[in-house]
């Protein structure tokens, strides 16, 4: 049985004069994956934010396993992971530093770091497809491996929700299908996850759940069954769009 992971309602964000998000309320279940799509500009990565606790809404409710977190610690402790659109790495560290960056004051104590250094390889094995040196410094690497390390750290705090902000957008094909064997694994421990996308197809294969927004609002959310490329497209489109198109 699944639960509710995460629950927006009726949350209003804006930034100044800009309303980034309004009228939105969802809900996010353990062991499933959850997609929020919509154009640019609609206020995905706002969400995002929003559910992790990095940004406070203007307005409504946003519950964590039931309980309200007011700070982005808070947000941390109750187990949300963000992995920001942004690649956020320290260059002139290595890569196992990177991984483990802040990790002692969320899990208390330090692990030896031979134990470190073994699931840092493992977790980077796993997701870029070949052996990483560990203690390599990351200021030289190339940026696709520089968001897998954003991926990693995140992942390595075995987060009970995970949110993954556009982090398949510069992936190939291959490397994608590394990311959602993964994401099936952290689903199957029951790990509720959010990817924030724009490619459809992508969408269509890995989401078990799927809200729509459009300008900031949620125009709808899609049951598995119903995630099919065009559903998804008449949402993002909207009404007055169709009327346009039809002529009338
Ligand atoms: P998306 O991720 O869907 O492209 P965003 O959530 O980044 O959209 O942005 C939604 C709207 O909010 C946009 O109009 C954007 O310019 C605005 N916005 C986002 N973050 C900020 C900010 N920190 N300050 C001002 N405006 C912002
Ligand atoms: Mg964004």
């Amino acid at each position: 049985m699944s639960a509710v992971a995460a629950e927006l309602v009726d949350v209003r964000k804006t930034f100044g004069p800009t309303v980034a998000l309004d009228r939105v309320s969802l809900r996010a279940y353990t062991g499933e994956v959850h997609a929020i799509i919509g154009g640019n500009g609609s206020g995905k990565s706002t969400l995002a934010k929003v559910i992790s606790g990095v940004l406070v809404p203007d307005r409504g409710q946003v519950s964590i396993f039931g309980k309200s977190a007011t700070t982005p610690a808070e947000s941390k402790a109750l187990g949300i992971s963000n992995v920001y659109q942004e690649v956020l790495v320290a260059d002139e560290c290595s890569v196992m530093d990177n991984l483990f960056l802040g990790a002692d004051s969320l899990f208390g104590t330090a692990e030896p770091h031979d134990v470190r250094h073994a699931r840092a390889r493992k977790i980077m094995a796993e997701l870029l497809g070949f052996d990483l040196d560990p203690d390599t410094i990351v200021g030289d690497l190339p940026l696709s491996v520089k968001q897998w390390i954003t991926i990693a750290r995140s992942m390595l705090t075995n987060p009970r929700v995970l949110i993954l902000d556009e982090s398949s957008a510069a992936l190939d094909f291959e490397s994608t299908e590394r990311l959602f064997r993964k994401m099936r694994e952290m689903k199957a421990q029951g790990c509720a996850i959010f990817i924030v996308t724009h490619r459809i197809a992508e969408l269509v294969r890995i989401a078990d759940r799927a809200t729509v927004l459009r300008d900031g609002v949620s125009v709808g959310t899609l049951e598995k069954d119903q995630i099919t490329e065009e559903n998804i497209l008449h949402l993002i489109a909207g009404p007055e769009r169709e009327r346009a198109q039809s002529g009338s």
